[in-house]
């Protein structure tokens, strides 16, 4: 899969241009809204995390690639109360754990810990999902209580603009986060990981110190 090769050399030339190890940066590719055959296509290019948004198409493709022990899956989107029970168990990743109301719902749905991300929303656009980051302070410390919830880090999605630069400011403003949330000790333990950095701004994300970066167009082409 020659896209996959070229978003992967392009991940490791911008590690090196941060002076950063590639291997502290988890492509994950993207597979909503594409077909089977690409994630199988993915797969036999030696990929093994993969992220989708829904949680009726991610049962789907689950059942269907049964036999294929290797995927670990990343639920990427906004993940309602009532979905939780369904995909809880099937997911290695939540990118955007958002209230404590959904942590609570997975502590009871699910029965070992779960890798959590808090997605944080920097810009005041109504229509985005996300926390503002005075509620994901007050929220992180009453994580500690649930012991389903194993918090890793922070996800931010930027305002979409053409420009990866216009990207930059927000990746660093989620870098900076993670250290003072690291520095008050808010948490059990250090968080980091960054997920930050798409299809358009993933080298930059790099750059500003991503540790996962989510690519989907870039890797499997327009999705349907
Ligand atoms: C769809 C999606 C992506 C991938 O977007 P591309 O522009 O296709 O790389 C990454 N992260 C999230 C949260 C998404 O919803």
């Amino acid at each position: 899969m020659n896209t996959l090769k070229i978003v992967r050399q392009k991940a490791e030339e911008a590690a090196k241009r941060a002076r950063r190890d590639p291997q502290s940066i988890q492509l994950i590719a993207v597979s909503k809204g594409q077909p089977l055959e690409k994630i199988q296509e993915a797969i036999q290019a030696g990929q093994s995390d993969f992220g989708e948004n829904y949680a009726q198409e991610l049962l789907e493709k689950i059942a269907q690639l049964q036999k294929t022990a290797t995927v670990r899956w990343h639920f990427l989107g906004h993940l309602q109360r009532n979905k939780v029970k369904k995909i809880v168990e099937p997911i290695e990743w939540l990118h955007a754990l958002d209230s404590l109301s959904l942590a609570e719902q997975i502590q009871i749905k699910r029965t070992t810990p779960l890798k959590c991300l808090l997605e944080i929303k920097f810009s005041e656009e109504e229509t985005k999902t996300g926390l503002s980051v005075k509620n994901a302070l007050d929220l992180i410390p009453k994580l500690k209580n649930l012991d389903r919830i194993d918090l890793q880090g922070l996800m931010t999605i930027p305002p979409l603009n053409a420009n990866p630069e216009n990207s930059r400011p927000y990746f660093k403003k989620l870098f900076q986060l993670l250290q003072e949330i690291n520095k008050r000790g808010l948490y059990l333990k250090m968080l980091t990981e960054l997920s930050m950095g798409m299809s358009h701004d993933f080298e930059v994300a790099i750059e500003e110190g991503s540790t996962m970066v989510r690519v989907g167009t870039a890797i499997f082409g327009e999705r349907k």
